[in-house]
């Protein structure tokens, strides 16, 4: 890593960090919500929104084009903007459709994607908007933490070095998985990771238990695999996905989460999915199910 490397990262850390108040644990009695994140109904694809009680805000991917008004809604909603980061988990069309607009209209203060080449219009058109818009930029590098303040942190879990390839490509396989952890609960975006990243992932020896999984590539049978959903062991997973085309999810994934005996949500049924984290309990509450319900 260069030193010019080293000093955005500092930069990028020492912004994320400003005004984190410090012993901000509530009383046992009465424990506020230190995290919040809202998996965004925006059809076949990624829109994830962290915010913590720190008042930092995280854009996890944004959807298809076609979504940048319902993701913009959501972050208004949240007083979100300008977010303090997007974090674009691999360049697909689902994930990063949206995010020019977000940029534009709502403003961010860093960007940070994986850096897998990939050859799309689409991508390309971002990185100008980053670049136009004057937004620093960070690779993605497994290790690396962010601190949203009040205890609550994402780890980046991934992308694999070198990228993994599959198929025609390794987009997928290339994914920028990532951890939150907010007390003694946490949340794993595991993007579109596919099998290959899962036990790349298996094989890191890092800590993959979470209370929550946001389920990689919307269900799809070529991730989930039983290894990796038993090392992760959640108590809940969310799958983000459309009920038209692609049919995600497969059968044979939603048997696998049957499996370890996870409850499953999708925003097709749900629509937006809301899940807060006090740092002992987790709730989930969605559109057509607004009244929270907490995990067992
Ligand atoms: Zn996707």
């Amino acid at each position: 890593m260069s030193r010019t490397w080293l000093g955005h990262l500092r930069w990028a850390l020492l912004a994320l960090c400003l005004g984190c108040p410090r012993n901000t644990v509530p009383p046992p009695t009465s424990r506020p919500t230190l995290a919040t994140v809202d998996i965004i109904a925006v059809g076949h694809g990624d829109a994830i929104l962290v915010t913590s009680a720190a008042g930092k805000r995280l854009l996890i991917d944004g959807g298809e084009a076609e979504a940048a008004p319902v993701v913009l809604a959501r972050l208004r909603s949240r007083f979100a903007c300008p977010l303090d980061l997007i974090l674009l988990s691999h360049p697909h069309a689902d994930h990063l459709g949206g995010l020019a607009r977000v940029m534009e209209d709502c403003g961010a203060r860093l960007y940070m994607d994986g850096g897998y080449r990939h050859d799309s219009r689409l991508y390309a058109r971002l990185l100008e908007v980053v670049e136009e818009l004057g937004i620093p930029l960070l690779r993605a590098e497994a290790g690396r933490q962010i601190d949203l303040g009040s205890g609550v942190v994402l780890t980046l879990l991934g992308p694999p070095r070198p990228f993994l390839e599959e198929g025609a490509d390794g987009v997928n396989a290339s994914s920028v998985v990532t951890r939150l952890q907010v007390g003694r609960s946490s949340v794993l975006f595991a993007g579109d990771a596919t099998a290959p990243e899962e036990n790349w992932l298996l094989g890191q020896g890092v800590g993959l238990r979470s209370t929550v999984l946001k389920v990689g590539h919307h269900g799809s049978r070529s991730s989930s695999t039983a290894g990796f959903l038993a090392a992760v062991a959640p108590r809940l997973a969310v799958i983000s996905n459309w009920p038209n085309a692609p049919k995600h999810p497969h059968p044979e994934t939603l048997e696998r989460l049957r499996a370890v005996k996870a409850q499953v949500l999708e925003t097709a049924r749900e629509g937006t999915i809301t899940i807060e984290l006090d740092g002992e309990g987790v709730t989930w509450s969605s559109v057509n199910h607004p009244r929270k319900v907490p995990l067992p």
